[in-house]
């Protein structure tokens, strides 16, 4: 039996126009727009495409777009006084700094110089601390989107076996917390897990977050699972052209899986809706007003 397409895209849609609706209540009833800042280093494609899609939806969702694109040369001192700059900026509630950043730069001390008020991407040492720790904070928007994948394939999570394969501190460790904060029973698998077949085959939401293309074979899913493919690469298909596949091999695993996503249009497009929602939630929280609810 073919599994279900957990359609990201439609998902996330459906977030964004939420995000919209509260962004245009809260600019008639207290004048407020939330606005989210987004710094780029340098000319790497692919960061660029990202921070064009993330500047179109943050303008589409009704929030105001600040856009910083800085030299590929910049120094360290340089950025940190555009993110002081930013954090005392009261137009801006979120500040994004795009990875990877060029080599002279040292991302760990980027990503702390931010007010963990306004670190959408949840990345600061004080939001990671806060998630691991199950307080309130602004939660990472790929892990995010995939709990709330998860959660629509299969409801209540609690008492589930999570198998996520990568221990990134961007994917892999938050969305541990984040499962683990849903009751699952969590493992993570990374390069020296012994018998990642096997382990794989235990779980009931199995996540690849590898970078490796179709690691993930139709018999490591236990029948019924529900499968969240994270993994963007990008292949030779062929005639001059490439395309985007997955670290698993779809074709087999929706024959085995309850529910997949697909790549493209699975989580991918989930991660810029959740980054609208964070920038919702800290123009919400700098305002003294609740949280908005979402998902
Ligand atoms: P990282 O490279 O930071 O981490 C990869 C992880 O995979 C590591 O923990 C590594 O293990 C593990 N790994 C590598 N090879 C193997 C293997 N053969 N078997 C088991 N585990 C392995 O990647 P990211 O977390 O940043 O990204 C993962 C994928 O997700 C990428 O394809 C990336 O493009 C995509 N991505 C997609 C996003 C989206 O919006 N859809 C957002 C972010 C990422 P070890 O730690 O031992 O080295």
């Amino acid at each position: 039996m073919s599994a279900q397409i957990l359609d990201g895209k439609a998902v996330a849609a459906e977030i964004r126009e939420k995000v919209a609706a509260q962004v245009a209540a809260l600019k008639s009833g207290h004048g407020l727009t939330p606005g989210l800042a987004v710094v780029l280093v340098g000319e790497d494609p692919a960061s660029q495409v990202y921070v064009r899609n993330k500047k179109r939806q943050t303008v589409e969702a009704g929030m105001n777009s600040f856009e910083h694109v800085l030299d590929a040369g910049t120094g360290q001192d340089e950025l940190l006084a555009l993110i002081d700059r930013l954090n005392n900026d009261p137009a801006v509630h979120g500040i994004l700094v795009q990875l990877p950043l060029p080599g002279q730069l040292d991302e760990d001390l980027v990503i702390n110089a931010i007010n963990p008020a306004k670190d959408v991407d949840g990345f600061h040492l004080e939001n990671v601390g806060r998630l691991s720790t199950g307080q309130d904070s602004l939660v990472p928007c790929t892990p995010a989107g995939c709990r709330i994948l998860a959660r629509r394939a299969l409801g209540d999570l609690t008492g589930k076996e999570a198998v996520i394969v990568g221990r990134s501190n961007i994917v892999g460790k938050p969305l541990a917390q984040l499962l683990l904060a849903d009751n699952c029973t969590v493992t993570i698998a990374h390069s020296r897990t012994r018998n990642l077949a096997d382990v794989c085959r235990r779980a009931d939401i199995l996540v690849a977050a590898v970078g490796r293309a179709e690691l993930v074979r139709g018999d490591w899913v236990k029948p019924g699972a529900c499968v969240i493919d994270v993994g963007i690469n990008r292949i030779d298909a062929g005639n001059g052209k490439t395309r985007l596949i997955g670290d698993v091999a779809f074709d087999e695993a929706k024959e085995v899986a309850g529910s997949i996503t697909p790549v493209p249009g699975g989580v991918g497009p989930m991660t810029i809706a959740l980054l609208l929602a964070n920038t919702l939630t800290a123009a919400c929280a700098a305002n003294g007003l609740p949280a908005p609810t979402l998902s």
